[in-house]
């Protein structure tokens, strides 16, 4: 697939590659493989070693458009894995049902996996893009006690 006239090298634009070609200039009718390894072979490569291929959309970054940002804290964390369900765009890393992290390349600070989360405090909160993880987890706020009727 290399040969064709297609967004060549898509999403690295912020990296400063040049004469880049727009998706609307791609040649109709083409098929995009997402990696340069048949799909079979790719199931078992963990996301973040897979071959992807230039015009997979895993290369691209979305993080500059973020103004929130989901901060995750372990020691609260049960790994019901809600988050990594729920999360629109995969950003949230997952190893044999643990939750590791967010992958902030991806994520677009929609706030959906702090809207799923169901530990008492959540395990994962909105802060501002330019917070500091340290101090953010510093801010977390106590359990909430149940309200007597
Ligand atoms: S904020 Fe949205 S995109 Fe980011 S990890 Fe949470 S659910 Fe996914
Ligand atoms: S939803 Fe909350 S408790 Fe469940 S895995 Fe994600 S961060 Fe952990």
């Amino acid at each position: 697939m290399k040969g064709v006239l297609a967004t060549d090298r898509r999403g690295v634009r912020e990296l400063g590659a040049e004469e880049l070609v727009g998706w609307d200039e791609v040649t109709q009718g083409v098929v995009l493989n997402s990696f340069d390894i048949e799909l079979e072979n790719v199931a078992h490569i963990p996301p973040e070693e897979r071959p992807y291929s230039d015009f997979n959309s895993y290369t691209a970054t979305v993080a500059s458009w973020r103004v929130i940002k989901p901060v995750y804290n372990r020691d609260i964390c049960i790994d019901c894995q809600n988050c990594w369900v729920w999360c629109p765009d995969t950003s949230i890393i997952s190893r044999d049902k643990q939750m590791l992290g967010i992958d902030y390349d991806h994520c677009k600070g929609c706030g959906v996996c702090v809207e799923v989360c169901p530990t008492n405090p959540k395990s994962l909160l909105m802060f501002a893009e330019a917070e500091d993880p340290e101090a953010a987890l510093a801010k977390w706020p106590e359990k909430k006690k149940k309200e007597k009727k």
